[in-house]
């Protein structure tokens, strides 16, 4: 399942003494191309999720350690485990930072989701992070770096957090746009188009997803128009394999297939939520 090419790590933008580095897990395979990021400031390393598979999240430490300066912390996007069960394999030692309703599913939650993946073998962690700290929507300025943060609601998640770095130019939408890859689809795609048109209103210019590449106004565009196309598709019937072959036929450039066989259960069946 883990492919031994090299990880890619991409440098998405360098503004004055900031840097911010997005680390890719594999595109091949079963693997969905988990984007985590760092924020480099100063003196000090905010990271952007854990990663999903063992080795990847000790990866992803590997690589913001070789920075070296001290990780003052990692936010939590949402509570989907390709997010966090990373964060329990390579993270435990730094302070967590989630909203007030992704700790609680990991309370309530988390263990029953570990148990579920018990098929991915020692590629999974043997436990459930606990997040110490609630964010939530306002502002703060981290090592002279301003963050706005917010909460966003019925999308491709019940809650998501996004971080703005207005000064930068860059907005964290993690998984509200996937960048390059086939979408997790949900039953909010109405909702989740109107929250992508207004986030286009704004003044950003660099978007980093959850899955693939730091991406562009155009790929948020696109990420709407995916998302239009599927509701119509399933408007007119389409279920299970019929919308699969139906979306990678009209998205042949898309990777990650593997997504489909992750979310169709939910989707178009009553397999739980999480
Ligand atoms: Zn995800």
């Amino acid at each position: 399942m883990v492919t031994q090419l090299p990880d890619p790590i991409i440098i998405a933008r360098r503004v004055g003494g900031v840097r911010l580095h997005t680390f890719i897990s594999a595109y091949t395979q079963d693997n969905i191309a988990n984007a985590t990021h760092i924020i480099e400031s100063e003196n000090k390393l905010v990271l952007i999720d854990g990663q999903f598979l063992v080795p990847y999240a000790l990866k992803f430490r590997a690589y913001a350690d070789s920075l070296g300066k001290p990780i003052d912390r990692i936010y939590l996007s949402h509570r989907h485990p390709d997010h966090w069960f990373g964060l329990a394999a390579a993270f435990c030692d730094i302070p967590m930072y989630a909203l007030a309703e992704t700790i609680e599913f990991l309370k309530q939650d988390g263990a029953t989701s570990l148990a579920d993946h018990w098929k991915m073998g020692n590629l999974a962690p043997d436990s459930v992070p606990m997040p110490q700290e609630v964010v939530s929507a306002g502002e703060e300025t981290i090592d002279g770096v301003r963050y706005v943060f917010d909460q966003v609601v019925d999308t491709e998640i019940d809650f998501l957090l996004t971080i703005a770095l207005p000064d930068l130019g860059v907005i964290i939408l993690q998984d509200l746009i996937y960048s390059g890859t086939h979408l997790y689809l949900t039953q909010t795609m109405e909702h989740w188009i109107k929250v992508l048109q207004k986030i286009l209103l704004g003044d950003f210019d660099l978007f980093l997803a959850g899955h693939g590449v730091p991406a562009d106004r155009n790929e948020v565009a696109r990420n709407i128009e995916y998302l239009t196309v599927a509701m119509d598709a399933v408007g007119t019937g389409l279920v299970n394999d019929d919308f699969k072959h139906f979306m990678i036929a009209h998205y042949p450039e898309r990777k990650c297939p593997a997504i489909f066989n992750i979310y169709m259960p939910r989707l178009f069946g009553n397999a739980r939520q999480f």
